[in-house]
């Protein structure tokens, strides 16, 4: 078991990584736990997968508790993120008479735990919320850190807010039955505290990325837990991005936004395997800066690549080129002019933010990467 402060002045709160904790809920969130009104009910938002898998366990802990769940369950995938879902979200909880005082519980992976902050952000100003996070992407990035959001035609989480929840309590049996794809993904996400930050870290994913992959539940806890130590430190610094700190999380996501745009945000690229391929380029690029070797450069995609997730840019078939990517990047949200903050390394296990990068230079750089 591992504990871990987030530790925001006035609002500081736990992560808890513990396997079989989804079965002790009611224990463990007890704090949290109050009921609405007179009744002792506990609202619970999951999509269909979750709810199905989970509902009972987490249902029959609750009852032992004295308490009931109150269901609310959206369809899996990034439509649930949209005004519609939200409104019914929002007007649900008003029927249900939430106060400030309430915690509504997020049951899902980075989905249900977007929407349900975003949603407990704005309900009677904010009201709280306990994220039980079901994927490993969730696990280790998502639901840690208090970004909340939509998505509207005019592109991903635009309309948001940060809002910090109350606890976050990982389970990490629950990835048991997470398709593989969708653990590699997330698996993404943990190389990238290595490759970010964490040297040592990085090495150790090296050598034992495929007990982490396995569920190995050693393995999967430490990785977890370094992943969140990480991130709750850069968070407790950096909570509103106004430093260069948490911008360190965006490693590999400018050109991965960029490739997701490309293909649609569809199922044909995830967005941790655009993640992926997105550490990949940034490391590639850094090696053409002069900053890392070409050998560590291949060291990170040799990680990647051997998690099984995307590590070549050709060998994703896009039909088009480099400047057709870089026009995705203008749109991002931390595009600032004409110009756009890149993360790039400056070894294996230190990244920082590069304000000098000149696009038609990673329009050229991409060609090539296309044609390789
Ligand atoms: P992310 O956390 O990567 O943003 P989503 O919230 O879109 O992911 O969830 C990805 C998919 O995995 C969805 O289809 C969701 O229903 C499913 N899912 C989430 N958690 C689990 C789990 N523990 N077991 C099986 N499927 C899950
Ligand atoms: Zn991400």
């Amino acid at each position: 078991m591992a504990v871990i402060e987030v530790a925001l002045a006035g609002r500081a709160y736990d992560v808890v990584i513990e396997e079989g904790l989804l079965a002790r809920f009611a224990e463990a969130a007890a704090p949290f736990l109050k009921g609405y009104g007179h009744a002792r009910k506990v609202p619970v938002v999951a999509d269909t997968n979750t709810h199905r898998l989970y509902r009972t366990a987490l249902e029959s802990n609750l009852a032992a508790a004295g308490y009931a769940a109150d269901w609310f369950v959206v369809e899996p995938g990034e439509d649930a993120k949209s005004w519609g879902v939200l409104e019914r979200l929002c007007d649900w909880l008003l029927a249900l008479g939430v106060t400030r005082k309430d915690h509504v519980i997020a049951l899902g992976g980075g989905v249900v735990g977007d929407l349900v902050g975003f949603a407990c952000a704005v309900v009677k100003r904010g009201c709280g919320f306990v994220q039980v996070p079901t994927t490993l992407l969730a696990q280790v990035d998502s639901s840690v850190g208090g970004k909340t959001a939509i998505n509207t035609k005019a592109g991903k989480n635009l309309i948001g807010a940060f809002h910090q929840p109350s606890l976050v309590l990982i389970d990490p049996l629950v990835l048991a039955t997470l398709p593989d794809r969708e653990m590699r993904a997330g698996y993404a996400e943990v190389l990238k505290y290595g490759l970010l930050g964490d040297a040592a870290f990085f090495a150790w994913l090296e050598a034992n990325g495929d007990k982490v992959l396995a569920r190995e539940p050693a393995a999967l806890e430490h990785a977890i837990a370094t992943s969140i130590a990480m991130k709750a430190r850069i968070v407790a610094e950096d909570e509103r991005e106004t430093l260069d700190l948490r911008a360190l999380l965006n490693l590999g996501h400018t050109f991965g936004h960029a490739l997701e745009a490309e293909t649609g945000f569809s199922d044909r690229l995830l967005h941790g395997e655009a993640v992926a391929l997105g550490m990949v380029l940034a490391a590639k690029y850094s090696a053409r800066r002069g900053e890392i070797s070409q050998a560590d450069a291949a060291r990170a995609a040799g990680a990647i690549a051997a998690a099984g997730l995307p590590a070549s840019l050709a060998a994703l078939g896009l039909a088009c080129d480099g400047a057709a990517l870089v026009d995705h990047m203008r749109h991002d949200k931390k595009a600032e002019g004409t110009t756009l903050p890149f993360l790039l390394l400056r070894q294996l296990g230190e990244a920082y933010v590069a304000r000098d990068v000149d696009l038609s230079d990673i329009a050229a750089f991409l060609d090539g990467e296309l044609a390789a």
